[in-house]
C-alpha cells in the first residue's frame, strides 16, 4: 500500500548526548489511522517534533535515518515547508491563542492558505464538523472548556488543508467522555481523506480509532501491526489497556516500576 509518510532508520539526540530516537521506521499508509503508544519519554514527542521540523528548536539533531513525505526528506526543513506540503500538526497542550475569538483562531490556521475559497470551504468544514465551534465564533478561545480548546486546536489545523494531520496527546488532561468524542472526530477526519498520525497515551482511545499501532518502548518500536490485534496482546493488556476499578480510565503503568503515572490519576 502506497504511504504519504515513511520514516527509516530514524536516529535522534539532543544536546549531542541523549539519544532519543533510536533507529525507528514506520509507516502511515495513505488515508489511513497510525497510533503510536508509549510511556513518558519513549520518543512520541521527539517523532512528532521531527516530522513538523520543530526539532531544532529544542535542541534536537537527526543523526541517521529519513523521514519521506513522497519523495522528498523532510528531515532538515523548515517548519512552514513542511505544513506547505500538508503535514500539519496539532500540538501538544492544545495552544490555542487564547486572546484571539474562536474565529480569529481558525483564521490563523489558514494563514499560509492562499486559495481564499479553499480557505472559506475549509472553514465551513469546521463549523460543521464542530458545531460549537460556530457558536462560539466570535468568543475568546480562552473561554472555552478543555474539551471545546482541544476541537479548536484540531479545527485550526484542518484550516490549513493537510493531507496528514499530527495529532499530539489530543486526550491530555480530558474527561473521558470528551475524550470518546476526540476519537469520533479523529474518525470523520480520517473519513474525509486526511490521514493521520496519532500520538497518545490513552490506548483504549487511540487502538479504537487506528488502523496500524506502534509501541515505543525507550526510542525503540517494541510492537507494532493492525491496531486491534495489537490490543489483544499480552504486552498491550498488560501496560496500556489496564483499568481502574470503577472508572473506564485507561491506566498506563511503567513496565519496570509498574506505578501508575500522576497524569492519569487526577
Ligand atoms: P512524554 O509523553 O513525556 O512527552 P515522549 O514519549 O513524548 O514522552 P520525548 O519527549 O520524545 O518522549 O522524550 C524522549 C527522550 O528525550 C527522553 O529521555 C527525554 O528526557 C528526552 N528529551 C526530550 N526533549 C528533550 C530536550 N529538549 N532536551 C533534552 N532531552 C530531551
Amino acid at each position: 500500500m502506497l504511504s504519504v509518510l515513511s520514516i527509516d532508520s530514524l536516529h535522534v539526540t539532543y544536546g549531542g548526548a541523549v539519544q532519543a530516537v533510536r533507529g525507528v521506521s514506520m509507516e502511515v499508509p495513505d488515508g489511513k489511522v497510525v497510533a503510536v503508544l508509549g510511556s513518558n519519554g519513549a520518543g512520541k514527542s521527539t517523532l512528532l517534533r521531527t516530522i513538523s521540523g520543530t526539532l531544532k528548536l529544542h535542541r534536537g539533531k537527526v543523526d541517521a535515518g529519513s523521514v519521506r513525505l513522497g519523495d522528498i526528506d523532510l528531515v532538515g526543513r523548515d517548519p512552514g515547508q513542511i505544513v506547505g506540503r500538508g503535514v500539519v500538526q496539532v500540538p501538544e497542550g492544545r495552544r490555542i491563542f487564547g486572546r484571539l475569538t474562536v474565529e480569529e483562531n481558525l483564521r490563523a490556521g489558514g494563514m499560509g492558505n492562499k486559495d481564499k475559497t479553499a480557505k472559506a470551504k475549509a472553514q465551513d468544514r469546521v463549523y460543521e464538523m464542530f458545531p460549537v465551534l460556530k457558536e462560539r465564533s466570535t468568543q475568546r478561545g480562552g473561554l472555552l472548556s478543555g474539551g471545546e480548546q482541544q476541537m479548536l486546536a484540531i479545527g485550526r489545523a484542518l484550516m490549513a488543508s493537510p493531507k496528514l494531520l499530527l495529532l499530539d496527546e489530543p486526550s491530555l488532561g480530558l474527561a473521558p467522555r470528551i475524550i470518546g468524542q476526540i476519537g469520533e472526530v479523529i474518525a470523520e477526519i480520517n473519513r474525509q481523506g486526511v490521514s493521520v498520525l496519532l500520538v497518545e497515551q490513552n490506548a483504549t482511545m487511540a487502538l479504537g480509532v487506528a488502523d496500524l499501532a506502534y509501541v515505543l518502548d525507550v526510542g525503540e518500536v517494541s510492537l507494532s501491526g493492525d491496531a486491534r490485534e495489537l490490543a489483544q496482546t499480552d504486552e498491550v493488556q498488560r501496560l496500556y489497556l489496564g483499568h481502574d476499578g470503577d472508572t473506564d480510565q485507561p491506566k498506563l503503568q511503567r513496565a519496570a516500576s509498574g506505578k501508575k503515572l500522576s497524569r492519569w490519576s487526577a
